[in-house]
């Protein structure tokens, strides 16, 4: 598995209890860093975590309570100090620098909180890069934006669109990879809460068959409006299901 071509990758996605294939799978998934004063600081502590295919997942938690620890780890852009993570199949906690190289082109895609476009591109041409870096044929640019609600703002700049449509256009970007995993560092950190509610929205829209969607907010608010919160503290997984007192509908929250 450690050393699979690319084309093998979707293939080797094991199934869960209900036969929807697990993309995420962390087992005692431990992060410990040494300060300079010699003491250990654990990110994350021991969390188990699963999440399936079709699965729209909030992980909730307030400033420094290990969320982007979880999301990079579970993105293979970093390595846990013990247990195991298994992402589509792959178990990144064994896999080579190469390996790891081509599972994270094929299995996972990212949007940050500063949405980090290209300047100098138009929204057509970001999305079109997204394409070409995870080597996908048939997807077009125009196609992924009008699904986001962008077909008429393609070939802005991005200094030329609103936070929320940046936004839209970095969900695009991510979209067209095609890569099963979607990950979002505080997507909707730095748009107003109407704004943020409508991108949570849309990426909750993505969790189709073939795609799970990971969110990672601070924002108790906005979680509420997710089927699935996964709370963290002090780098631990304190709780796991529908938000508290149930799941509320975008339109019914008050701003
Ligand atoms: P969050 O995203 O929830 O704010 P982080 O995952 O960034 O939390 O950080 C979790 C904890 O790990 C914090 O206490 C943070 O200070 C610590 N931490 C993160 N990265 C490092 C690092 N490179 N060195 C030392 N401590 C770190
Ligand atoms: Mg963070």
């Amino acid at each position: 598995m450690d050393n699979a071509k690319p084309d093998q990758i979707e293939r080797q996605v094991p199934d869960g209890a209900d036969g929807r294939p697990v993309l995420i799978e962390l087992t005692g998934v431990t992060k410990a860093y040494r300060t300079s004063a010699g003491l250990e600081v654990r990110a994350l502590d021991g969390v188990n975590l699963s999440v399936r295919d079709g699965e729209f997942a909030v992980v909730l938690g307030p400033s420094g309570s290990g969320k982007t620890t979880l999301l990079n780890i579970t993105g293979a852009l970093d390595v846990p100090t013990g247990g195991r993570v298994v992402v589509a199949g792959h178990d990144i906690t064994r896999a080579s620098r190469g390996s790891l190289f081509e599972i994270r082109r094929r299995t996972v895609s990212f949007i940050f909180q500063s949405f980090n476009l290209f300047p100098a591109l138009t929204a057509r041409e970001n999305v079109q890069f997204g394409i070409d870096a995870a080597g996908r044929t048939g997807a077009t640019a125009h196609d992924v934006l009008e699904s986001v609600g962008l077909g008429d703002r393609m070939d802005q700049f991005p200094h030329q669109l609103s936070g929320g449509e940046q936004q839209r256009v970095a969900i695009a970007r991510a979209l067209a990879t095609g890569n099963p995993l979607l990950l979002a560092d505080e997507p909707t950190g730095e748009l107003d809460f109407h704004t943020g509610v409508r991108i949570l929205e849309l990426l909750q829209r993505q969790c189709t068959e073939g795609r799970a969607v990971l969110v990672v907010t601070h924002n108790r608010e906005i979680a509420r409006t997710a089927d699935r919160v996964i709370e963290l503290s002090g780098g631990r997984v304190v709780s796991d299901g529908p938000p508290a007192g149930g799941k509320v509908d975008v339109n019914e929250l008050y701003w």
